[in-house]
């Protein structure tokens, strides 16, 4: 479904990514923990189409992507900081990605109120977007990310700004969204226990590169390097 062959991407003298390789695959969620800087957000960006790496190659499908822009990668994301355009209502939001897709009307307003309906937003499409609550904000985007129906789901922190609470309940929506949908996910989380509760697969990375990929529960009872074993031990 996904396959990143040995990208690298430079910035000056720094390798945020130096030499990864990773396949994802149908349906599979998987999370990426890391340090701060240890290049999870570049990586992310590398497979959506915001960075061009300055080697290796992207698949998406079996499709060499590496140089196509984002809106021809069938790939959809969500920031940590929701990025809703602040003057456009909910339904105009979501339809963002349609429009720029240039699908008809029709199409557009049934799959915007599916897409709305997904995330139990039915009733909210003409406000705007301050006039929700910041989980509501994030189911929002969320909505935007698969209302055009993407093969991979890239999630960068989705709930950072979001409290306990909120946060627990958005896991369940995006576990539910994702199995309902079949999507392809990788989540990136600096919270460990989410990355538990919600993975098949957890890959751990540092200095540009993965230092260990598995399931949850073999990375946490066999880590395969000294840094893997101190990082996951750090936080519990
Ligand atoms: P965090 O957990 O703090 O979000 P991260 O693991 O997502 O960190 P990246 O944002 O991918 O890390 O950054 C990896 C490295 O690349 C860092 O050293 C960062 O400073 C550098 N970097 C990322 N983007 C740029 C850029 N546009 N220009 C210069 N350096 C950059």
């Amino acid at each position: 479904q996904l396959s990143v062959q040995g990208i690298v991407r430079r910035f000056g003298p720094v390798a945020a990514l130096a030499g990864v390789d990773l396949d994802v695959t149908e349906g599979e969620f998987l999370t990426i923990l890391g340090p701060s800087g240890s290049g999870k957000t570049t990586l992310l960006k590398a497979i959506a189409g915001f960075e061009i790496p300055d080697e290796g190659a992207v698949l998406v499908g079996g499709q060499d992507v590496t140089l196509a822009p984002p809106r021809q990668r069938d790939v959809g994301m969500v920031f940590q900081n929701y990025a809703l355009f602040p003057h456009m209502t909910v339904a105009q939001n979501v339809a963002f990605p349609l429009e720029m897709r240039r699908r008809p009307r029709a199409e557009i307003a049934q799959r915007v109120e599916d897409a709305l309906r997904l995330v139990e937003l039915q009733d909210f499409g003409r406000r705007l977007p301050r006039q929700l609550s910041g989980g509501q904000q994030q189911r929002v985007a969320l909505a935007r990310a698969v209302v055009f129906g993407p093969r991979l789901l890239l999630l960068d922190e989705p709930f950072g700004a979001l409290d306990r609470k909120l946060r627990e309940a958005l896991q369940l929506e995006v576990r539910r969204l994702q199995r309902r949908l079949r999507l392809t996910t990788i989540f990136i989380t600096h919270d460990q226990e989410e990355a538990l509760i919600m993975s098949d697969r957890i890959a751990v990375m540092d200095k540009g590169r993965i230092e260990q990929i598995g399931l949850p529960g073999d990375l946490y009872a066999r880590p395969a390097t000294r840094f893997v074993a101190d990082f996951l031990g750090e936080s519990n």
